[in-house]
């Protein structure tokens, strides 16, 4: 069961890896089908058999010889461990597939931001509407703090956007909006604080490493991202690790 989930987690991270490429572009996820992004080749099953096609072709289009960015294998390896871990973690319910769904937006979300620094409305608004109709079938989020969630997930980064004269953007807080409503209120308040504490040792430590400069844009997505994965995984225990 354990290697059917990893596999699962490949496919579905190659199936991210088109949100990744296509959203931004204002293209559709489903057609056409693949092509090489350099040559524009039309691309078969064994070039997109997730990893290993990149491993058999040595990280190279069979047709063209570019290179092909080393986000793709990457980004299959993270959904595959992530939805294991969730898996190993909760087992086989309902409340996996929540997961899983939740897992995979952030995935999206966090590397658009990291490569585009912007955060599409549109996954904004399908995390919105997926989380609040899983939440009714999951039955662990309850609709008021669900809505609860939502309302202090992205008041709370209005708020310091508000006071910090636009260091948070709009993506920042449409997406902590729409994932208070996926976590409620309580794990929506835990999401955030890891999220800046996350943000600010990696923030400092890019400035004290010169590899960003004190002006530069830091994307705030993929720390919110963490954050939510950290607070919808580790919830009762971080809660129980902070009580004792
Ligand atoms: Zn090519």
């Amino acid at each position: 069961m354990e290697i059917l989930i990893f596999i699962l987690g490949l496919i579905i991270g190659s199936f991210l890896n088109v949100c990744i490429y296509r959203i931004p572009k204002n293209k559709s996820i489903i057609n056409p089908p693949s092509t090489c992004g350099s040559c524009g080749e039309k691309l078969g099953f064994l070039d997109l058999v997730p990893l290993l096609s990149y491993i058999f072709l040595k990280g190279k289009c069979r047709h063209c010889g570019e290179r092909i960015s080393l986000r793709y294998p990457l980004v299959e390896i993270i959904t595959g461990l992530i939805f294991l871990y969730i898996y190993i973690i909760n087992g086989l319910n309902l409340l996996l597939l929540k997961f899983f769904v939740q897992a995979s937006i952030l995935i999206v979300v966090s590397f658009i931001d990291l490569e585009y620094q912007i955060i599409p409305d549109k996954i904004v608004a399908f995390a919105l509407i997926t989380g609040i109709t899983l939440n009714i079938f999951t039955k662990d989020v309850g609709a008021f703090s669900s809505l609860l969630g939502l309302a202090v997930g992205g008041g709370t980064l209005l708020i310091i956007a508000i006071i910090s004269g636009g260091a948070m953007g709009g993506g920042d807080i449409k997406l902590m909006g729409a994932m208070g409503a996926f976590l409620g209120l309580r794990a929506a308040v835990l999401a955030l604080l890891i999220s800046f504490i996350l943000g600010g040792i990696i923030g400092l430590l890019l400035i004290v490493f010169k590899i960003k400069s004190r002006k530069d844009y830091i994307p705030f997505g993929p720390f919110l991202a963490l954050g939510t994965i950290i607070a919808m995984l580790f919830y009762d225990e971080i809660i129980i690790w902070y009580l004792l």
